[in-house]
C-alpha cells in the first residue's frame, strides 16, 4: 500500500496542510489561431500547497484550448486534484517532494498535468523553506536568462510582419514560430516565406504544423520551407513513424512537440532517430524532474533541446524556467512567452524580459509573488461565491 520510503508523517515535523485550487480566467491580446483551436483566453488552474511552518508553495497546470490538444483540461485537473491528489498529499512530510511523487505516481495514473502543477508547487514551498530557487532544488541552473521566442499566430501574413517588426525593435524577440496546418501547404508556405523574406537576417523564423500533415504533404512543405529560410518544423505530422522518416531528409531541423510525452516517449523517438530536437515541456512531461529525464533521454541520443510551453501564465512559465535553466544545452532556446500573450497582470512583480531573453528569478523558491486581489478578481467562481450561501471554502 505505501512507498517504502514513508511520507505519511513529517519527521522533521513539516507537513502538508491544506491543498486549494482555484480556476482563473484570463483574456489574450488578441485571438490565438493553432491548427486545432483559437484561443480567445487562457484558464489557468492555480494550486496552493500550505505547509504546517507556514510556507506557501504555488503551481499552475494549463493547457491550450481547453481539451483541443490533449486529455486534461484545468477544470479536470481542479477536479482531480481536489478529489484524488489532495487526500495523498494532506498529513505527508513536506520536504520529500521526489517520494510524494512517487506516492501520487503508485496511486493516480496520467493527469500528467496536474501532477507537474502539485510538483511545482511543493517545490515552491521546498524552496522557500530552504532559501533556494527550485533551479538550485532540481541540481542547479547553468543559466540566469533564456532566450525566448514568439509565436507569430494571427493568421494573417500583413499583421504577423508587422508583430515580427515591433518584436525586434522593442528587442524582446528575435526568434518567430509560425503557427501553420489550417490552410493547404502552398498557402501556408507563401505566408512563411513572405515573413522570412521581410525579416530577413533580423529574425529566425520556425513553424509548428501541430500535427496537421500527412506525411505526403509533409514531404512537399518541408522541401518549400527550407527553400523558403524556415530553420525548423515542429511536429509536421501526427505519428512518431512518419517523423522519424522525414527526420534528416530535408535541410530542415525537425522538431518532436506533441509525440514527446514523457521520458517512456522520449526514449523510442532517440531509438528511431525520430528528431533532430525536443520540445521539452514541463507539463507534458509529467512535471519538473520528468522533463529532466526527457532532457537527459536527449542528451544522450545526441537530440538538441528546446524549452517548449503549454501557453502557461506566470506560475507555469517561471516553473519551467528553473527547469530549463538546468539543462545542459538549449542550443533552440525557449519559448516561454504565455504571460505576454495575456493581457492580465497577476504578479506583484511581472517576470522580466529584455534583451530577447527571460530572466530566472533567483529569490527562494520559484522566486514570484502573487498579487492576491489580481487573482481573487479573475476566479471563475468568484460571483458565485459571493452570493451563494453555502460558499465553498477559499480558493477551492
Ligand atoms: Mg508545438
Amino acid at each position: 500500500m505505501e512507498n517504502t520510503l514513508s511520507v505519511a508523517s513529517g519527521h522533521n515535523g513539516v507537513v502538508i496542510e491544506r491543498v486549494q485550487t482555484a480556476l482563473l480566467d484570463l483574456p489574450t491580446i488578441r485571438p490565438h489561431q493553432l491548427s486545432m483551436a483559437t484561443m480567445n483566453g487562457q484558464t489557468l488552474m492555480l494550486i496552493r500547497i500550505h505547509c504546517s511552518d507556514g510556507s506557501v508553495g504555488v503551481g499552475e497546470g494549463t493547457t491550450i484550448g481547453g481539451l483541443a490538444y490533449g486529455a486534461e483540461s484545468p477544470e479536470g485537473m481542479k477536479l482531480a486534484i481536489d478529489t484524488y491528489f489532495a487526500p495523498l498529499l494532506i498529513g505527508a512530510d513536506a520536504n520529500r517532494v521526489p517520494a510524494l511523487m512517487a506516492r501520487l505516481n503508485k496511486f493516480i495514473r496520467d493527469n500528467r498535468f496536474a501532477k507537474c502543477a502539485v510538483e511545482t508547487a511543493l517545490y515552491d514551498a521546498l524552496g522557500q523553506r530552504t532559501k533556494l530557487p527550485v533551479s538550485e532544488l532540481l541540481g542547479g541552473r547553468l543559466r540566469d536568462s533564456l532566450p525566448v521566442a514568439w509565436t507569430l499566430a494571427s493568421g494573417d501574413t500583413a499583421k504577423d510582419i508587422d508583430e515580427a517588426q515591433a518584436m525586434l525593435d522593442m528587442r524582446r524577440h528575435r526568434i518567430f514560430k509560425l503557427k501553420i496546418g489550417k490552410r493547404a501547404v502552398a498557402d501556408d508556405v507563401a505566408h512563411v516565406a513572405a515573413i522570412k523574406k521581410a525579416l530577413g537576417d533580423r529574425g529566425s523564423v520556425r513553424v509548428d504544423v501541430n500535427m496537421a500533415w500527412s506525411e505526403l504533404e509533409a514531404r512537399h512543405g518541408l522541401a518549400a520551407l527550407a527553400d523558403a529560410g524556415c530553420e525548423l518544423a515542429e511536429q509536421p505530422v501526427a505519428s512518431a513513424g512518419a517523423l522519424a522518416r522525414l527526420t534528416g531528409r530535408y535541410p530542415i531541423a525537425v522538431m518532436a512537440d506533441e509525440s514527446l510525452v514523457g521520458p517512456a516517449s522520449a526514449f523510442s523517438l532517440a531509438c528511431a532517430s525520430g528528431a533532430d530536437v525536443f520540445a521539452i515541456k514541463t507539463e507534458q512531461s509529467g512535471g519538473l524532474r520528468e522533463a529532466q529525464n526527457v532532457a537527459a533521454i536527449a542528451d544522450a541520443a545526441n537530440i538538441e533541446l528546446y524549452g517548449g510551453t503549454m501557453l502557461e501564465g506566470a506560475v507555469g512559465t517561471i516553473a519551467s524556467a528553473h527547469v530549463f535553466s538546468t539543462f545542459r544545452e538549449l542550443h533552440w532556446g525557449t519559448e516561454l512567452f504565455g504571460p505576454l500573450l495575456l493581457t492580465e497582470e497577476i504578479l506583484r512583480t511581472p517576470l522580466n524580459y529584455e534583451d530577447f531573453q527571460l530572466s530566472v528569478p533567483s529569490a527562494p523558491g520559484l522566486g514570484i509573488e502573487l498579487d492576491e486581489e489580481r487573482v481573487q478578481f479573475f476566479r471563475r467562481d468568484k460571483s458565485r461565491t459571493s452570493v451563494s450561501m453555502a460558499a465553498p471554502a477559499l480558493f477551492r
